[in-house]
C-alpha cells in the first residue's frame, strides 16, 4: 500500500494511501518528494499559463444598459456586466462590471498599454463610462488557466493524466489535466476522474469523518 504524507504549513502532517493534488503544475513539481518521473515532469513543465489584464468596476449606472456582454472579434477583449444576471450590490442601481484583455500565452504583457486598451475598449462599448465609476480596480496579470490545449503538444490528449505514472497513490486535477474540456470544465472533469480512480483503488479505505 502506498504511504503518502502531506506536510502542512503549521508543521502538522496528514498520512494516507492517496493524495489528490490540485495545485499548479510547476508548483507541484517543486513540492513533490521524491520527484516524479522525468517523462511526467516534462509534461508538467511544458505547460504554458494564460494570463489576463482585468479591469473591475463598480458603476452607479451604465451609459448603455442594454450592452451587457461584448467580445473583441479582432482583439482579445471581453466585457461583461455581471449585475445584469446576479444581485451583487446593496443598491440595485449599481453595477459590477468586468473588462478583460487576454495575454498571449507565455509572453510578458505591458500593463500600461493593457490598461489604456481596456479603457479605450470601454469608451467604444460604454461611451461616457468614466463619469459613472464608483470604484475601479486594475489587475495587470491575473492567472486565467495553468495551460491550454495546444495542437502542437497533442491537444487534449497531450495533457498530463490524473493518474501520475510511477507514483502509486498520487493523483492530480486541474484545468491543465486530462483529455476533457477547458478551463473550469477541465478542472471538474479531471477531479471527477481522479476521485473515481481513488474510490476504485484497492488501497482505498472508507473512514467516517466525525
Ligand atoms: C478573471 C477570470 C475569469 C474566468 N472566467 C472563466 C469562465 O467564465 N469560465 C471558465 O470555465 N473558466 C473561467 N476562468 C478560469 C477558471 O477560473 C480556471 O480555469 C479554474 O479556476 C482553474 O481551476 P484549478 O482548480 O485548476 O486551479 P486554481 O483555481 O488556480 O486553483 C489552484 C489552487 O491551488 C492553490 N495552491 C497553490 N499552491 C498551493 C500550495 N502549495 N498549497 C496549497 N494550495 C496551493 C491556489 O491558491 C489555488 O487556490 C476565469 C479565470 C479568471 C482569472
Amino acid at each position: 500500500m502506498p504511504e503518502m504524507l502531506v506536510q502542512l504549513k503549521d508543521g502538522s502532517a496528514i498520512r494516507g494511501s492517496s493524495v489528490l493534488s490540485t495545485i499548479a503544475p510547476k508548483e507541484a513539481v517543486a513540492l513533490l518528494q521524491p520527484s516524479i518521473s522525468r517523462s511526467e515532469e516534462a509534461l508538467f513543465a511544458r505547460t504554458v499559463p494564460i494570463k489576463a489584464a482585468c479591469l473591475d468596476l463598480v458603476m452607479d449606472g451604465m451609459p448603455r444598459p442594454k450592452v451587457t456582454f461584448a467580445m473583441g472579434a479582432d482583439s482579445p477583449w471581453y466585457f461583461s456586466n455581471h449585475s445584469a444576471s446576479a444581485s451583487l450590490t446593496d443598491n440595485p442601481r449599481h453595477a459590477v462590471v468586468h473588462a478583460m484583455k487576454y495575454g498571449r500565452p507565455g509572453e510578458q504583457s505591458d500593463s500600461g498599454q493593457d490598461e489604456r486598451e481596456l479603457s479605450a475598449f470601454m469608451d467604444l462599448i460604454q461611451p461616457g463610462w468614466r463619469a459613472h465609476v464608483i470604484k475601479r480596480r486594475f489587475m495587470p496579470s491575473l492567472l486565467v488557466a495553468h495551460d491550454f490545449a495546444e495542437a502542437t503538444r497533442g491537444g487534449y490528449t497531450g495533457r498530463a493524466a490524473c493518474v501520475v505514472s510511477g507514483w502509486p497513490g498520487l493523483f492530480i486535477a486541474g484545468d491543465w489535466v486530462g483529455g476533457e474540456g477547458s478551463l473550469l470544465n477541465a478542472s471538474l472533469a479531471s477531479a471527477k476522474q481522479a476521485a473515481e480512480k481513488i474510490l476504485a483503488s484497492p488501497y482505498f479505505e472508507q473512514r467516517q469523518v466525525k
